[in-house]
């Protein structure tokens, strides 16, 4: 009897093949994934890292080209940086990203975690290769797992603990520098005395990296990412994921003389009376005997050797079907590739296909759902462009004085009294001059002379802006302010300018 997704009897999803009968960790010690889909997954990690630990070392005009501090709500995405009153943008964009992330999950699964979560890489790229290096493949592992404790266990033991916590410290150095840029890290780590809060964050997230690949390991894709556990409501019937193709591979069976015979005159066999277990045999000479059509049952091309479930770094079994376990990994294809062809069958019975494209043949469509994705995607990136495109360098929000309506002035003018606060998000200073746009009129300055508002600061500045009762024609007259730096204008503010009721 298959055992696909859509059997069933799907007892395998009650359980997990991480925690054993008795609630406790089942460790997994996964065979060493060879094959092509392994080495581009190498080769692209080693450029995924290079790009990882080289990053926070690129500069643009001065400042980091990403940077995530939380903290003082800064953000500097490509050189561009966002602040709190750009979190309207930051929102849209993160909305955008979600959207994006969905679509790209319905089309091809989870291709993400396999080939750039950054959790796979550094678990399957760097923890498991030195792990392999110190312990030796999945058998030596579980020998060394289940050896006392002598000189060898202790000495490999102590190597491995130097080794993961040594990576664990260095990545979170750079998963620091993300946070507060490098330049801050080193500043902070050249006097500690005076920035202890940034060695105790150092070694609070180089002990969390630690226990994640000494221990967890697995256990965060599977119980911990939201992103894993939403996969079951993003994948569809044609998502392309990691699948095995249970038409090819069905009925199961271990390669033996017996198992491995031919049907008999090119008939599909419906006959399940042997379960695949290859004891169709007797079956044959039962319907023989009481003359009933015989057609043998031919074997699928899995022969049971369970390849794929020793490399699963999850442990799952890929042939139940697509799994929340399942990370994409490919180790699965390779292993049984290597089989397939030891055994002179074509490769790609397990393989990256959608399970409609395995039960029907249906190839990959546009269908509605990726339509409506696809729309609200590029309604949002319109949005996302746009608010990008019209953001200004300097935020600029103007008030009048709270409690204060006009001040009729010795000289026979009137004024008013505004309050001016000025953020600049760029990374250079910037000299603010105010100019009365659409009136003859006078702006002074409270307590401020050529004021300049600095690369990455605010300012609050206070002004009168002071116009001749004859150019009021009303209580409330428009008032329209041109910002100008040294060269050039801005941004244009308006407010409302109160004089004496008369004036109505
Ligand atoms: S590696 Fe291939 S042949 Fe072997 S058990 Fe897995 S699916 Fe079957
Ligand atoms: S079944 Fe296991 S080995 Fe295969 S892709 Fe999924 S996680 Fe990797």
């Amino acid at each position: 009897m298959p055992t696909t997704t859509l059997d069933n009897k799907e007892i395998f999803r009650d359980s997990v093949a991480t925690i054993s009968k008795e609630g406790k960790r089942n460790y997994i010690n996964p065979k060493k994934p060879k094959g092509r889909l392994y080495n581009l997954r190498t080769r692209f990690s080693i450029f995924y890292l290079l790009v990882f630990f080289s990053l926070p070392f690129i500069k643009v005009n001065d400042e980091p080209l990403l940077m995530f501090n939380v903290l003082e709500r800064k953000f500097i995405i490509f050189g561009m940086v966002f602040w709190p009153q750009d979190f309207f943008i930051f929102g849209i964009g993160m909305l955008t990203f979600i959207v994006f992330v969905i679509l790209f999950t319905v089309i091809f699964g989870r291709i993400f975690c396999g080939w750039a979560c950054p959790q796979t890489i550094f678990m399957e790229m760097v923890f498991r290769k030195i792990e392999y290096w110190i312990d030796g493949d999945s058998a030596q592992q579980k020998l060394l797992r289940k050896m006392p404790w002598n000189g060898e266990k202790i000495r490999k033991r102590v190597i491995k603990f130097v080794a993961f916590f040594s990576i664990s410290f260095i990545i979170a150095n750079f998963f620091l520098a993300y946070l507060i840029s490098m330049d801050q890290l080193i500043q902070d780590i050249s006097h500690p005395s005076e920035h202890i809060g940034t060695l105790i964050s150092l070694l609070g997230f180089s002990c969390v990296f630690f226990f994640v690949y000494w221990w967890f390991r697995e256990q965060v894709c599977i119980v911990v990412c939201p992103y894993g556990r939403l996969q079951g409501v993003l994948l569809d019937k044609n998502s392309i994921v990691v699948a095995y193709d249970h038409k090819r591979g069905e009925p199961r069976g271990k390669l033996t003389k017996e198992n491995n015979f031919k049907v008999k005159d090119d008939h599909d066999c419906k006959c399940t009376d042997c379960k695949g277990d290859g004891g169709c045999k007797d079956v044959v000479q039962k319907l023989e005997a009481i003359g009933q059509p015989v057609a043998l049952p031919v074997h699928g091309d899995c022969i049971d050797c369970a390849a794929c479930v020793k490399v699963c770094p999850t442990g799952i079994d890929i042939r139940n079907g697509t799994q929340l376990e399942c990370v994409n990994c490919t180790a699965c294809i390779d292993a049984c590739n290597a089989i397939m062809t030891s055994i002179h069958k074509p490769e790609g019975l397990i393989r990256y296909a959608s399970d409609n494209s395995i039960k029907n043949g249906v190839k990959l469509t546009f269908n509605r759902r990726i339509k409506a994705y696809t729309i609200v995607l590029s309604l949002l990136i319109i949005l996302l462009v746009t608010l990008l495109v019209t953001r200004t360098d300097l935020d600029a929000r103007l008030m009048r004085t709270a409690g204060m309506t006009y001040t009729a002035m010795p000289d026979g003018r009137v004024a008013n009294l505004y309050n001016l606060k000025l953020a600049n998000k760029t990374h250079k200073d910037i000299p603010i001059h105010l100019k009365l746009e659409n009136i003859a009129g006078e702006i002074s300055l409270v307590n401020s002379v050529n004021p300049v508002v600095k690369k990455e600061d605010y300012k609050a500045l206070q002004f009168f802006v002071k116009l001749n009762r004859a150019d009021l024609k009303s209580w409330k007259t428009p008032l329209v302010i041109g910002l100008y730096d040294s060269t050039k204008k801005i941004k244009t503010i308006t407010a409302k300018f109160i004089g004496p009721e008369i004036y109505n």
